[in-house]
């Protein structure tokens, strides 16, 4: 049914493309406003856990999304020096059933580009940086920077961690520098060694740093990112890292992974931020969504998914009130802030834990997975099952949501 509300979404990123995505579905007068010349992604990986493949499903994008993907085998735990494995989660043949979708990894440009491809052109406008926003009576007036304005019925803020549209609602609040930096790269698989890299999304747990390979693109490619504890906080996606420094980095790791450095043509560098989860997303007939209301360290793999959840929940709700959107965008907060707050604080302790400094620290955690494991060899060894068995689809109105914010 067609609507006559207006949604001005601001960033074209995975998050804003699945809420535009999914209010389109419904009807709603989309707009998405992107800065950048055109609509993409940067060369990296990203991995889609079963909690966000089920919005893509919803989405009618399931065919579209698995033709660009990798399904690892397995989350597998090695030990950063002697590689040998520490924990094993089966994911392939077993999520489907256990959580009602798979596990998948990307590049990210191929995941985006599904995204595009489904979007009207006509519901984009690029070369559009906003500036600032207000809620003007009942009306929201979005700046851009060639001096236009737009007034619009409802702003969704999915402008990524630096959000101007936070800024204006809450005030310049920088995100805090985590103490990580992140080292990335991507390797065609055809200049690897055979079987130099398994078909598992393969965590390697050292002091002071995490790596995490796994392939992507159909197996074409192998992605590999390094988080590394060190003061340093360039953030940008594009500043390319000195493949000496990772190699002297790394010097005492496994030799796969100086391997697979050794074999990368190009690498990246960046600091990663994230903030304290906020007190408040919304304004009126504004909001927030994704990195731009909840950035997190990506020890969770979360940060992508949980924009897509925010996405489809946000149309949802404003399907539930169309007429009152104020309504709608209180009650979409209340359902995410609770859950996107969790992740954050969690993928922050996933940090200290995968990255033990102290060797009884990581013998004594090591062994806890063990034993874990042996207690219930069929139970997910990592704890993440109220992040993957959530289905932010079913979720219909807010008297889900209270169950939800307590779910373990
Ligand atoms: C190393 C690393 C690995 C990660 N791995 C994973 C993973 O495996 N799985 C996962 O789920 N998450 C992962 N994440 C997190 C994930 O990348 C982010 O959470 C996700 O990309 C956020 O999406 P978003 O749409 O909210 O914001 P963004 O992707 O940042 O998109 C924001 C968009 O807004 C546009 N924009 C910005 N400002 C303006 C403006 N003023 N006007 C108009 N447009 C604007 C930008 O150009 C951009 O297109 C990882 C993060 C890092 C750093």
């Amino acid at each position: 049914m067609a609507r006559t509300t207006r949604v001005a979404v601001v960033g074209g990123g995975l998050g804003g493309l699945t809420a535009a995505l999914a209010l389109i579905a419904r009807g709603f007068d989309v707009t998405v406003y992107e800065q950048a010349h055109e609509l993409g992604e940067i060369g990296a990986g990203v991995q889609l856990a079963p909690n966000a493949m089920k919005v893509l499903m919803a989405l009618g994008l399931e065919k579209q999304v698995l033709s660009a993907a990798f399904e690892p085998d397995a989350h597998v735990v090695r030990n950063w020096k002697t590689g040998s494995i520490t924990a094993t989660t089966q994911m392939k043949g077993v999520y489907h059933q256990q959580f009602n979708a798979g596990y998948y990894t990307f590049h990210r440009a191929d995941l985006h580009a599904v995204l595009v491809k489904a979007l009207p052109t006509e519901r984009v406008r690029l070369s559009s940086k906003c500036t600032g926003v207000r809620n003007v009576g009942d009306k929201a007036v979005l700046d851009f920077t060639d001096g236009t304005q737009v007034e619009t019925d409802v702003v969704i803020g999915a402008d990524g961690i630096h959000s101007v549209i936070r800024q204006s609602l809450f005030g310049d609040q920088p995100p805090r520098f985590t103490g990580v930096v992140c080292w990335r790269g991507l390797v065609p698989t055809s200049s690897l060694p055979p079987d130099l890299v398994s078909k598992d999304m393969t965590a390697w747990f050292g002091p002071h740093s995490t790596i995490v390979t796994y392939y992507v693109r159909g197996g074409e490619m192998v992605n590999w990112a390094a988080f590394f504890e060190q003061d340093w906080r360039q953030e940008s996606w594009r500043i390319e890292g000195d493949k000496g420094e990772v190699l002297e980095t790394y010097k005492d790791w496994h030799p796969a992974i100086n391997q697979l450095v050794s074999k990368t043509e190009r690498l990246y560098k960046w600091a990663l931020f994230d903030r304290e989860p906020l007190p408040q997303w919304t304004e009126g007939r504004i909001t927030l969504l994704g990195d731009s209301a909840h950035p997190m360290l990506p020890y969770l793999a979360q940060g992508a998914c949980m924009a897509v959840e925010d996405g489809y929940a946000l149309a949802l709700a404003l399907e539930r009130h169309p007429d009152n959107v104020t309504l709608a965008l209180k009650e979409y907060e209340a359902e995410r802030r609770p859950r996107t707050a969790r992740v954050q604080l969690n993928s922050r302790a996933r940090a200290r834990i995968n990255q033990l400094e102290s060797p009884l620290s990581r013998w004594k955690r090591d062994i806890g997975y063990a034993i874990k494991k042996f207690i219930n060899p069929a139970k997910h060894t990592y704890g993440v099952e109220w992040i993957y068995g959530h289905d932010v689809t079913e979720n219909k109105g807010p008297e889900r949501t209270s169950g939800l914010a307590g779910s373990r």
